[in-house]
């Protein structure tokens, strides 16, 4: 099994190069379109872009738990939020912050599933139609 096995959907873009690196290259590579993904900001806190490497790659669910290294369970962290969540369950990490915002876990949940960052805009929108669903089908069940 190749090392680069975790390259998928976006970063399938650099498969083909990925031949001719090193693991530390591809890794490297691998991390830097993460962050690239989110514009170099946290995905909890979502603060001014960070582009030095106190900017980490959280695992969603903890490698210590079994969590992998594939993208539908990572999200750039500032090295903050990334202690502070330790092994926590991030969604029970996040709803106990300030900085907490229901758009902002749905986009992390967006990322996880499908490997691309919403708008704050697009984010909104969804959570709108979800709730309005939602809603309609207790006035149906009423
Ligand atoms: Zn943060």
């Amino acid at each position: 099994m190749p090392f680069f096995y975790c390259m998928y959907n976006k970063i399938s873009d650099y498969l083909f190069h990925m031949e001719a690196l090193t693991h530390g290259e591809a890794k490297r590579l691998w991390r830097k379109s993460i962050k690239d993904s989110w514009n170099n900001c946290c995905a909890y806190c979502d603060g001014t872009p960070i582009t030095d490497k106190s900017l980490t790659i959280d695992h969603v669910k903890p490698r210590s738990n079994g969590g992998e290294d594939l993208l539908s369970n990572v999200v750039p962290a500032d090295r903050h939020c990334n202690q502070m969540k330790g092994s926590m369950d991030w969604r029970e990490w996040f709803k106990m912050q300030s900085f907490y915002e229901p758009w902002k876990e749905y986009r992390i949940e967006y990322w996880l599933q499908h490997s691309v960052v919403l708008s704050k805009e697009e984010c909104l929108e969804a959570l709108w139609i979800n709730h309005s669903i939602d809603k309609f089908s207790e006035f149906v069940a009423a």
